[in-house]
């Protein structure tokens, strides 16, 4: 596919799809219309029910209404299903108010629960614990389903003592081999990060069903541990039989990418196909992320055209698979044709525009989009948004721009805003503007290591030895150490991990070899090692060694001894790759005639014929 932003695909096949675009159809309700036709309060809950199911309140209203003049309004069915009408429309405190009605001799398990879901619901999970206590003071007993929603409560606060504790409260309660609680478990451990405990509830589960092995591969992803996903997708398969959902796709899908596993993704996406899944935009946006976090924008962006008008999450999905690719311009033009279309961008979409400019290097554009967000979009700039200018002023190299800019935000400036900047000194070498963010940031977030480094590296970078030294020794008596760098590189199925300066792997010599090879054929065709990268005060030729055995590096060159022949060769890292890395691979891509394409912390370079395609803005 050719793309280029005059061309317009996007515009042809987007406006195209529009037309076709069925508006969903409105439900209808047949309501009892006079009190003289008689109604059993089953009749009442049926018609609740679907009023609940559609989350449609007008009309739940006026049955309400009803429900009270057929003397119904205190009916143990109807009561509970009223307070849910309420809370799954947002309405909370109708849903309080209702509840604190009830005579207190006739609240049973059921109701409380009702309300403890209701406030987790609208987005207060602690308000749920303080129902849960009034609860037990009352002398109810929680159930299995008051469990399922405190721990999904618990959950979403991210305390896992609190999760802890509904664990041994619920065994004490003699709840066992509840599939709903055990799913909640799953999820509840699962997002604190806790593996083990995830693990134990699962292994012990006399049942799964599809949420349990969905629940079981999302945390699993989200620790990026792929091949626990993958091995989890096929034993739901082979083990229990059970077919897996658009829920298990789109909690399989994070897993790919991350390692450059692009041949997995696209074996989930046949099996999609494959399965006659229906290509909805919860799933379509999820797989256009994939494919752009595989660096196959191309990809990526058919799907997103298969998928007509779609909504926000799409296409803030696909803008930031152009951005995070280098195609900045096209997130750009895709930003704009989104507003023609009338959609309108959400706080992400703000955030990942502004961030596509400044590593774009569309300062002024990006500029403009930020000073007309609140009027415009009417939405305040966060932190996130601020941020995003500190960077974009950095890397134009309008330092002292963004050291105002800062002074004069509306939010306090957090260590995310001062790292920044920051990491803007030491591209730019300002040592002056750079001791200053550091100090500051020694003072928010005195544990990150990241800062003591930057520091010490711009001291180096201009010779100060003393001073790198000292925020060294500094970071030494503090008890914090430096990241290690790594890159991962996936052959035949296999990831293998490269440590700088690593001698560990059993093909070391090769390695080795073939990165000499590399190192003669680059300085021949005129590569000169910029030796500032290396922060060490040693001799020059122990610096040349030291870069030519960045973990990137090792991972190209064993890439280039195993991948099959003509192939891109995809890599990740999980630092920013250094600048005479990028430098070097620009060269080995034009010298051996092959494409790399290497993911750093938060960007994809694709390395072809002597260029990159972050244009050199990383
Ligand atoms: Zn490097
Ligand atoms: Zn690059």
């Amino acid at each position: 596919m050719a793309f280029s932003p005059t061309s317009n695909p996007l515009i042809v096949s987007v406006s195209s799809s529009i037309s076709s675009r069925n508006n969903p159809k409105p439900i209808s309700l047949k309501l009892p219309k006079t009190k003289l036709m008689p109604v059993s309060s089953s009749e009442f809950s049926t018609l609740l029910q679907s009023c609940i199911d559609s989350r449609s309140l007008t009309q739940g209203k006026e049955l309400h209404s009803q429900i009270k003049q057929a003397g119904f309004e205190k009916n143990r069915d109807l009561l509970p299903k009223l307070i849910k009408l309420y809370s799954v429309c947002g309405r909370i405190d109708n849903a309080r108010e209702l509840f604190d009605r009830i005579p207190k001799r006739n609240l049973d398990t059921f109701i409380w629960t009702s309300l403890i879901s209701g406030y987790t619901r609208n987005g207060n999970p602690s308000g749920s614990f303080d129902i849960f206590s009034k609860m037990l003071e009352h002398g109810a007993e929680p159930d299995g389903y008051t469990f399922s929603v405190l721990l999904r409560a618990s959950a979403e606060l991210g305390f896992l003592k609190l999760t802890g504790q509904l664990h041994s409260l619920l065994v004490k309660c003699g709840i066992r081999n509840h599939l709903s609680v055990d799913n909640s478990l799953i999820n509840a451990y699962g997002s604190a990060g806790v593996i083990d405990n995830t693990k134990k509830v699962f292994d012990r589960m006399p049942t799964r069903n599809v949420v349990s092995w969905s629940s079981m591969i999302r945390v699993f992803s989200s620790l990026e541990k792929f091949s626990e996903s993958f091995a989890l997708f096929y034993g739901m398969q082979v083990e229990d039989g059970i077919k897996p959902n658009e829920v298990t796709i789109v909690s399989l899908l994070p897993a790919c990418g991350f390692f450059s596993s692009f041949r997995k993704g696209q074996a989930i996406h046949g099996w999609v196909i494959r399965n006659g899944f229906n290509l909805n935009l919860i799933v379509g946006s999820s797989l256009v992320t994939m494919y752009s976090r595989c660096g196959d924008y191309e990809g990526a962006f058919k799907i997103f055209n298969s998928l007509g008008r779609g909504n926000v999450v799409l296409w803030t999905s696909m803008i930031e698979g152009f951005s995070m690719n280098g195609k900045f311009d096209l997130a750009l033009e895709l930003f704009r044709i989104m507003q023609d279309q009338g959609l309108k961008p959400n706080y992400i979409t703000l955030v990942v525009i502004l961030s596509a400019c400044s590593h774009g290097g569309l300062v002024n554009e990006g500029i403009e989009i930020f000073e007309s967000m609140s009027e415009k979009f009417c939405i305040e700039p966060r932190i996130e948004h601020y941020s995003c200018v500190v960077d974009m002023l950095g890397r134009g190299g309008r330092l002292d721009e963004a050291e105002k800019f800062i002074e004069k935000m509306r939010v306090k400036p957090t260590g995310s805003v001062y790292g920044t900047l920051l990491g803007a000194c030491q591209v730019h070498g300002n040592v002056a503007l750079g001791e200053r963010s550091a100090y500051k940031l020694f003072e928010l977030e005195p544990e990150n290591a990241a800062n003591y480094v930057i520091l010490s590296n711009i001291y180096a970078s201009v010779g100060r030895w003393d001073d790198a030294g000292r925020i060294r020794k500094l970071m030494v008596t503090k008890g914090l150490s430096k990241d290690a760098g790594y890159s991962w590189i996936e052959i035949k199925d296999k990831v293998y991990i490269f440590g700088a300066h690593d001698k560990s792997h059993l093909e070391i010599n090769e390695i080795y070899e073939m990165l000499a090879r590399l190192d003669e054929l680059i300085v021949k065709a005129g590569h000169v090692p910029s030796l500032k990268f290396v922060l060490l005060d040693i001799e020059d030729d122990d610096k040349k060694k030291l870069l030519c055995s960045h973990s990137e590096r090792l991972a190209i060159a064993f890439g280039l001894l195993k991948a099959p022949p003509n192939v891109p060769i995809r890599i990740a890292k999980n630092l920013r790759v250094c600048g005479d890395c990028h430098n070097a691979i620009k060269v080995i891509s034009k010298v051996v005639s092959r494409k790399f394409i290497i993911r750093d912390t938060n960007r994809f370079h694709h390395f072809s014929q002597g260029s990159c395609s972050c244009g050199d803005y990383w």
